[in-house]
């Protein structure tokens, strides 16, 4: 297979520039993530994919590629890759089939890897990235193009820690489905990168097609990096192996980019070659020259048929997918919510259904504010995870229920809502049980604005003069009343008697 012309669809964008002696360079970056597929069993094998179960464990004899051993394809496998090609705005291809890989690894016993070279089972799609926010709150929309999707069988683990002079190795993953989605070199700044990362892995939970835990190896990336002067021809590039986080892809992307500028500015040229991200010196470093597809002796499998489907079967499996993050980012907004609001809102899917939770029935913008800020906001300083919080969304929807029916203020509330966090309960009954209501009897309130006015007559006379001076008085008298009084009540009073 030739390798697909590389098309330029980006105008160069001076943000994303690094700054080099002579001129300014540009990045092109290109990933190939590995997404674990979500499923019991492996993808021609019955073994089960549980994760940190006991060394060799789920091993069977077609993992372990005993002689005369056939491989039997997952139906559910092939349903997620559709699934997650449907949910790329991917081309789905209705004839796909799998071919041989050679390669010798100690943790891969066939001698080859199971894999979709010449026809993969998705081709070409498109994912929406919101990059931002920047400082203003605004984001940018960028689409970034899928080259493909294919099917194929993860290794095993060689582990070097377990012996003084043997490895070990542990076949547990040994043909686990994994599907690699492979992006066009179309991203342009190391933001680009990660917030494409973030999509993409947030797209698959939504689907259900991979859980996307980079920190069990769910996901992974190979990250392609070159550097060119802005909108010329494409740089040589250079493939960093298995990135398993985020923000170890920013800092390899970031010291790969400035190797490469150092070697052109001083007249060199970049080797095509695999190189190793190393999180501890920050560094890539060579692992080895680029393969060519030739040196896998890549044919196709002859114990599996080509896969087929028909029409039917895809749309069989489109009318299951679940509303995806940027229709229901668009359904937020169109229910009230600023870009940035709605874009937090459901980047995780967990995060997406609990603010609709808080906000059935409620007013949409004031249910988004207490979700963010209050809610994301605590369980973020607390290292906490929404599904251990200690607030539900029907606790917060009670609390703005009590501002709403103006029983406390926004200020108690963020009270009650502490209350909650640290000792549960009902928010109604906490207020009721410590006195928490607001008092919006005016006489009580009147009381107190009266006796605040009696005792600082100089500052009466300043106010008449310069009507900013009254916020003084609304804190003296919010004081007074422990913060309870309805500020709208002590507004209006304040304003009736020492307003023009
Ligand atoms: P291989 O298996 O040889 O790495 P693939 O086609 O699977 O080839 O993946 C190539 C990856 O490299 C794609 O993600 C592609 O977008 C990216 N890429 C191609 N050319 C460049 C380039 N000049 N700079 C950066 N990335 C590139
Ligand atoms: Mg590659």
């Amino acid at each position: 297979m030739s390798a697909p012309a590389l098309v330029d669809t980006r105008t160069p964008n001076e943000a994303h520039f690094f700054p080099g002696e002579d001129h300014p360079w540009e990045l092109v970056i290109g990933l190939e993530v590995h997404a674990q597929v979500t499923s019991e069993a492996k993808l021609f094998s019955g073994s089960s994919t549980g994760f940190g179960a006991e060394q060799n464990s789920h091993v069977s004899l077609v993992d372990a590629a005993m002689p005369g051993m056939l491989p039997v394809i997952n139906e559910h496998c092939v349903r997620q890759a559709v699934k997650t090609g449907l949910g790329l705005n991917a081309q789905i291809n209705k004839k796909s089939a799998f071919d041989r890989k050679n390669y010798f690894y100690p943790d891969l016993p066939q001698g080859y890897q199971i894999s979709q070279l010449y026809h993969p089972i998705v081709g070409e799609g498109v994912v929406q990235v919101q990059v931002g926010p920047d400082k203003k709150g605004d984001f940018e929309s960028v689409e970034i193009g899928v080259e493909r999707l294919h099917l194929e069988q993860d290794a095993g683990k060689s582990m070097h820690d377990q012996h003084p002079t043997m490895s070990y190795v542990d076949l547990n993953r040994s043909g686990v489905a994994l599907m690699e989605i492979v992006s066009k070199p179309d991203i342009r700044s190391i933001d680009e990168a990660k917030a494409y990362v973030t999509k993409l892995r947030s797209i698959l939970r939504y689907l259900g097609t991979c859980d996307g835990n980079m920190d069990q190896g769910s996901m992974r990336a190979d990250v392609n990096v070159s550097v060119r002067k802005p909108g010329g021809e494409f740089g040589t590039r250079c493939e960093i192996k298995n990135v398993n986080s985020i923000r170890f892809m920013g800092q390899a992307i970031d010291y790969e980019a400035r190797r490469q500028i150092d070697i052109l500015e001083e007249g060199g040229k970049i080797d095509q070659e695999t190189r190793l991200f190393d999180p501890v010196k920050g560094e890539t470093r060579s692992m080895r020259s680029k393969e060519e597809a030739h040196d896998y002796r890549y044919f196709p499998d002859p114990d599996l048929l080509p896969l087929e489907f028909d029409d039917a079967y895809v749309e069989t499996i489109r009318a299951e997918l679940p509303e995806l993050p940027d229709e229901k980012r668009a359904r937020f907004q169109a229910n009230g919510l600023s870009e940035y609001d709605a874009s937090i809102l459901v980047a995780d899917k967990a995060v997406g259904d609990y603010y609709e939770q808080v906000a059935e029935g409620r007013d949409a913008k004031l249910a988004a504010n207490w979700t963010i800020n209050d809610l994301l906001g605590a369980l973020n300083k607390a290292g906490t995870d929404l599904a251990d919080s200690p607030v539900s969304a029907a606790q917060l929807g009670g609390i703005i229920d009590l501002i709403k029916a103006d029983t406390i203020s926004g200020k108690i509330a963020k009270d009650v809502f502490e209350i909650i966090w640290n000792e549960g309960g009902d928010p109604a009954k906490i207020v009721e049980d410590r006195g928490m209501a607001q008092v919006t009897d005016t006489g009580a309130i009147e009381a107190a604005v009266d006796e605040i006015i009696a005792a600082n007559p100089e500052k009466v006379a300043q106010a008449k003069e310069k009507p900013a001076m009254l916020g003084w008085f609304v804190g003296q008298v919010m004081k007074a009343t422990g913060g309870k009084a309805n500020p709208k009540a002590v507004n209006d009073l304040l304003r009736a008697k020492i307003g023009e």
